[in-house]
């Protein structure tokens, strides 16, 4: 496994990042024992970042994780929404309580959407400076869907990482193209932040190009590192090749493809039907409060629909 320099952070980071979402309580809900052996399967494989949040619920795979090898260097990034400076005194206190660190590496204010979004959260990171001073935090950031977003991080120096959703198709960039988005994380890797992307497989929908949609990821040359949500130990072995630029063996790619899958749709859906506009199987209706539902019997899976939703509010897992 390859490590680089995330930034200026100081921070020593694997090309793959394990995006911990996908196993924990809000995706797959893996048992606490199972998710642990995953966890050190992908350090055991030289994986050493992983990538949380405090909406994730994966607090306690990563503490037993942490707790398993004391003198190695693992380096978490986590997430809060906090806004104020209460707020994210809270949040920083329970990561680490619950992770079991006196210190957190990489501390985000989650989905930001441009640099008045970061303004209007300029407590909750003022606070994030603060402990980093102290040395709770080592590295402050943002993550965001938004090519705003990462444009507004550019005019606060004291914002050391950026962590953007970035896919080979451009799925869920919200207010811009693939190209916008390349430009602007260009900028930021020239400028010295520390880029880390996030969404490599579109939430899912690219897993019909899987190892297209990873290489492209993993080839862009302003990206330390890229978090990939992953659920079983074939994925972790295909996606440690990848990473390490190295050709995945057929047998490999069979099992990975042979995984099953299927659509969900977010909670917040507000129904607007811009997805079933496009879904060309008729796989999606109005369900109870107006919130879309799937008939996972018509859908192939294509991710037309996933483009269309404006919130990013549809994936595959
Ligand atoms: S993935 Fe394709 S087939 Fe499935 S619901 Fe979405 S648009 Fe329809
Ligand atoms: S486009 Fe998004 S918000 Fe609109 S109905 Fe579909 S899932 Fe819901």
């Amino acid at each position: 496994m390859e490590y680089r320099s995330l930034g200026s952070t100081g921070l020593k980071v694997s090309r793959l990042c394990f995006g911990t979402l996908t196993m924990g309580p809000l995706q797959a809900n893996l048992p606490l024992a199972e998710g642990v052996e995953l966890l050190k399967y992908a350090v055991w494989q030289g994986v050493n970042f992983f990538d949380t949040a405090e909406i994730y619920g994966t607090y306690p795979y990563l503490r037993r994780l942490f707790r398993s090898y004391p003198g190695e260097e693992l380096v978490v990034a986590t997430k809060s929404y906090a806004v104020t400076a209460e707020e994210m005194s809270r949040s920083l206190e329970k990561a680490r309580r619950e992770l079991g660190r006196d210190w957190i590496d990489i501390f985000l204010l989650h989905e930001q959407e441009s640099a008045l979004t970061i303004r209007g959260h300029r407590e909750a990171l003022e606070f994030l400076v603060e402990a980093k001073q102290k040395g709770l935090v080592r590295a402050v950031g943002i993550s965001t869907h938004k090519v705003a977003g990462v444009r507004g991080a550019l005019e606060f120096p004291e914002i050391d990482v950026i962590h953007p959703l970035f896919n080979i198709r451009g799925l869920g960039i919200l207010d811009g193209t693939l190209s916008d988005m390349t430009d602007v994380l260009e900028h930021a890797g020239a400028s010295g932040k520390g880029v880390y992307l996030m969404k490599p497989l579109g939430g899912g929908n690219l897993l019909n190009e899987t190892e297209n949609a990873l290489r492209f990821a993993f080839s862009r040359p302003f990206a330390a590192s890229v978090a990939v949500g992953m659920q079983t130990r074939d994925e972790i072995d295909y996606s440690v090749r990848i990473a390490s630029n190295l050709p995945v063996p057929e047998t490999l790619k069979k099992r990975v493809s042979r995984e099953k899958r299927a659509l969900h749709i977010d909670e917040w859906c507000e129904g607007c039907g811009e997805c079933s506009a496009r879904c060309p199987q008729g796989a999606l209706t109005p369900g109870k409060g107006g919130r879309l539902e799937v008939d996972r019997d018509k859908c192939i899976l294509c991710g037309y629909c996933a483009a269309a939703c404006p919130f990013f509010y549809i994936k595959v897992y």
